[in-house]
């Protein structure tokens, strides 16, 4: 991947801020009831639509990997993931990568903890980069042939990647349509593309990007992992099992993020259900015994840590 231009930076700032823009102006427009139930329907499918073509898709098939599933499949989430407007699906795979090669070390894309440089950074500037920063910075982006050989010479996920600015206008078109064709009016259609469109948008974007930069900066951890990463249960819902972030980090290959049973993981049940009806072959999961070897209280490095983790044998021992 080149240097980005200055219009690529420029349509990246729009892809943020125009969402953003939408969601207050659909929130004016509320309190005047120029939403429907309609409105609110199309939204949640295309949120779970885009949003699972991020989690299942981009993150835990393409980047990670972590289940098989046919070619066919593998493009339709390709273009689901698209449509979520978070880049290109080569671009997001290959930045991911890079994200787990240098945790919250130089070289990560969008860590809260260090600045591009590898200099640490405060707390807010921190934040702001991991959050949306980095989408308007060069530096630390993966470079395509070296972190997603794999999906840059496949030759649909490249016409996939290179459509990505007609995948941008079909997210829109599509529930303006269903507006349209829902009232059949033209008012209809604008509302549909407000809510279902750009609100939906937002909503899905700040959710991914709560991701990598609240699951890197607060929650609770609980297994040996040299990073900043953790576990936040108020993102679980929303970011579909995406903000068991730490379990992610410390497993990444595992195609269940949320290990424990009140640990919800809506993508991973999805996986199960494609395993079930033969869309998804060679899961991976993680023992329990290996989530055992790898927990916190069982390490000896990591001993300052275990009060707060509770009660470990040698401290009901104690
Ligand atoms: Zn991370
Ligand atoms: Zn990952």
């Amino acid at each position: 991947m080149g240097e980005m231009t200055r219009a690529e930076k420029i349509a990246n700032l729009g892809a943020v801020v125009i969402p953003f823009v939408a969601t207050i102006v659909a929130i004016v427009l509320l309190w005047n009831s120029f939403v429907t139930p309609a409105d609110l329907i199309i939204a949640a499918a295309m949120y779970m639509l885009t949003a699972i073509g991020i989690t299942v898709g981009f993150h835990r098939l393409l980047t990670h990997r972590s289940f098989q599933t046919p070619k066919s499949l593998e493009y339709t989430f390709a273009v689901l993931g698209s449509m979520a407007v978070q880049g290109p699906v080569i671009a997001w795979v290959a930045d991911h990568r890079k994200h787990h090669a240098h945790t919250d070390e130089e070289g990560d894309p969008h860590s809260p903890h260090v600045a591009e440089d590898g200099h640490h950074q405060g707390v807010l500037r921190g934040l702001w980069h991991a959050h949306s920063g980095w989408l308007m910075s060069n530096q630390g982006r993966a470079d395509w042939k070296k972190y997603a050989r794999d999906l840059y010479e496949d030759d649909g996920m490249r016409t996939i990647n290179r459509r990505f600015a007609l995948l941008v206008y079909l997210t829109l078109a599509i529930p303006a349509l269903a507006g349209f064709l829902v009232t059949g009016t033209a008012l209809g259609a604008l509302t549909g593309l407000l809510w279902g469109g750009l609100v939906r948008i937002f909503f899905v974007h700040h959710v991914t990007w709560s991701v990598n930069s609240v699951c890197h900066f607060l929650g609770t951890r609980r297994f040996d992992t040299d990073d900043h990463s953790t576990n936040v249960f108020w993102l679980a819902l929303p970011s579909l099992g995406e903000s068991w972030h730490h379990n992610h980090h410390a497993f990444p290959r595992s195609a269940v993020h949320g290990m424990k049973r009140w640990e919800p993981d809506p993508s991973a049940l999805i996986i199960s259900g494609m395993e079930k009806v033969g869309l998804a072959r060679n899961v991976i999961r993680i023992s329990p015994e290996r989530q055992a070897e790898k927990a916190l209280v069982a390490g000896a490095s990591q001993g300052d840590l275990q009060g707060q983790f509770g009660t470990s044998a040698s401290n009901s021992r104690g």
